[in-house]
């Protein structure tokens, strides 16, 4: 059906379908739901978890923990069966039956079930990018998480040791011309993967309540598991040596599968291409809106230096300046918290969402195993897990350098830190996932949609500043603009990179010059757009999907548009594509 959609972009049938049909009778479609939920939204994920213990894992569903799926080809076929099985039950059900949180979850699965079979078939990364292969994070997450005793769970990490060495034969058997820079991520992570079956396991293993023989078992399985990995490095090490020698496969994506992968990624949507040129002219506006900001500010902050001729190096020298006034790294956390009940207050005394106040949002410094991933961020418990409680992890400074610590502070600077916070949290990713919980639903959370995710944090970012969040202060704006540069920077990275051949000077000039990142976080972009694509276009996407649609709503209600309804009635269909929720929106009256 999304094969479709790509032909004939702008046409949205499955959508206007699922829109423009009179609803059935109240009792009959709580049957329906009731009988949906049964079947997919328990039995349909039971299996699909048996398929995929790893991400069942990661989800917090532990009853297939046992297992490691081999990815060889037996299990391919089967699994290209089961989703061909599925989407046949899915279209047997006819889903103007179903509520509209109903009738999101069989558009959402729809489209998951067809995307996998692409992925598959047609995109078959199970070939060309040897770092889809690594048993680590899994067993690490069964090692960390307390979800069941030690003993119990050394247990079932012993099971699932036993099939290591037969994983690693079926990736060989699998890997076919692969990237070179994904060949040199599977070998640096692989190389990695080694840490988590080193002494500290053993160490855990001894002071366990297993028995001798228990013990033997897994120490047998343990030394196979740490060799098969060892064995593997040294075939992809060789294999890289080759391959430097020969050339390899681009890790460029090219045209046709972008476009494929991106529709994917946008059900719904008018395609990559168009998203690119409105990204393009997006730029250009940012651009002049920014100029504009930077010569506002220039007597303020640099009355003695001459106005540079050059736009670019005008607006750089003001962020720089500007971007002086920061915390210091002491109070670094107590500022993060300190931001949370302000934007709370903001969001609610100015009418653009409610809040649960039964549930407020808890800041920690993130616990030492999980730091480094992420500067700060949003950590919730996935649909199965039983304690549901949301924190926000920050990161703190205590362990870099002055120099370091200076370069993070500059960059949060006071300008900046509440527009990340407001991103990561309020009314960001925090209020976003709050709205979803409200109606719980597993398939939208499992498979929930990237790009409706991250738009909405980065809708959210633009809607505090329209309500005149800091007193529209210039140095914040000026601000804002270069972080939302950074969403649109990252579309026109990510399409020049993968269908127009983008060069890396090209890139890093379009970074540090024209969106005025660090040669640091440049540099770690380029790598990223290397090893990924079509995710980093996730932002400016669904921000530019769901601010057209709020503007088109707004002119269509006139004087009965309210933007708190808006937001609530738009979050409250879970992580959809905006698409969908757009045609759920259309259907209801206001
Ligand atoms: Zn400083
Ligand atoms: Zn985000």
């Amino acid at each position: 059906m999304f094969i479709r959609a790509i032909r004939h972009p702008g046409l949205r049938p499955l959508l206007l379908s699922l829109a423009l049909l009179p609803a059935a009778g109240i009792a009959d479609t709580l049957d329906a739901n009731l009988g949906f939920d049964r079947e997919f939204g328990e039995r349909f994920l039971e299996e699909y978890w048996q398929r995929n213990p790893d991400a069942a894992i990661a989800e917090g569903y532990y009853r297939v923990a046992e297992r490691l799926a081999v990815p060889d080809a037996a299990y391919r076929a089967e699994y290209l069966r089961f989703l061909d099985q599925w989407r046949a039950r899915l279209h047997a059900v006819d889903p103007r039956r179903l509520d509209p949180s109903h009738r999101a979850d069989w558009a959402v699965l729809d489209n998951a079930l067809a995307c996998e079979r692409w992925q598959w078939r047609s995109l078959r990364e199970w070939q060309w990018n040897p770092a889809t292969y690594n048993v680590a994070s899994a067993f690490a997450l069964l090692l960390n998480t307390p979800y069941a005793p030690l003993d119990q769970r050394l247990r079932t990490v012993s099971a699932r040791l036993a099939a290591v060495p037969a994983y690693y034969r079926a990736a060989r058997a699998n890997i076919h011309d692969p990237t070179r820079e994904h060949t040199e991520l599977a070998i640096e992570q692989n190389r990695g993967a080694l840490s988590v079956f080193g002494p500290e396991l053993e160490k855990q293993l001894a002071g366990s309540g297993l028995s001798a023989q228990e013990r033997a078992v897994f120490l047998d399985r343990l030394y196979d598991a740490r060799n098969a990995i060892r064995g593997h490095v040294a075939w992809l090490e060789a294999l890289e040596r080759k391959r430097l020698r020969h050339g390899a496969r681009s890790f460029r994506l090219g045209r046709g599968l972008y476009e494929e992968k991106f529709a994917c990624d946008n059900p719904g949507s008018d395609g990559a291409q168009a998203l690119y040129r409105r990204a393009q002219a997006e730029k250009e506006r940012v651009l002049a809106r920014m100029d504009a900001l930077a010569r506002q500010l220039w007597p303020k902050y640099l009355n003695a230096e001459t106005l540079p001729e050059d736009r670019e190096t005008r607006i750089a020298r003001v962020i720089e300046k500007i971007s002086e006034r920061h915390t210091t790294p002491q109070h670094y956390v107590a500022a993060v918290e300190a931001l949370i009940p302000q934007l709370e207050h903001w969001v609610t005394s100015h009418d653009l969402i409610d809040l649960d106040p039964s549930r407020p949002l808890q800041v920690r410094v993130t616990p030492p195993y999980e730091r480094g991933v992420a500067v700060a961020g949003i950590e919730a418990p996935g649909p199965y897990d039983p304690t549901a409680r949301t924190y926000f992890n920050v990161d703190p400074l205590d362990d870099l350098s002055p120099a370091q610590a200076e370069s993070f502070l500059r960059e949060y600077n006071d300008w900046m830190l509440p527009i990340f916070i407001i991103h990561e949290a309020i009314p960001g990713h925090y209020v976003q996932l709050l709205y979803a919980n409200k109606s719980p639903s597993k398939i939208k959370s499992v498979f929930g949609n990237g790009s409706m995710i991250e738009g909405w944090a980065v809708y959210s970012e633009r809607m505090m500043m329209e309500s005149g969040y800091g007193g529209g202060a210039p140095e914040l704006w000026l601000m804002y603009w270069k972080w939302y540069l950074r969403s649109v920077t990252n579309t026109l990275l990510d399409y020049g990179v993968h269908t127009q051949g983008m060069s890396e000077d090209a890139a890093l000039h379009l970074l540090t010059r024209e969106a005025f990142q660090s040669r640091k976080e440049a540099v770690g972009k380029w790598r990223r757009v290397q090893l990924s694509s079509v995710q980093l276009t996730r932002y400016f996407a669904g921000f530019s999907e769901i601010y057209r649609f709020r503007e088109a709503r707004r002119q269509k209600l006139g004087d009965a548009f309210s933007l708190k309804r808006f937001n609530e009635r738009f979050l409250s269909y879970g992580s959809a594509p905006v698409a969908t929720i757009e045609a759920l929106m259309e259907e209801a009256p206001n």
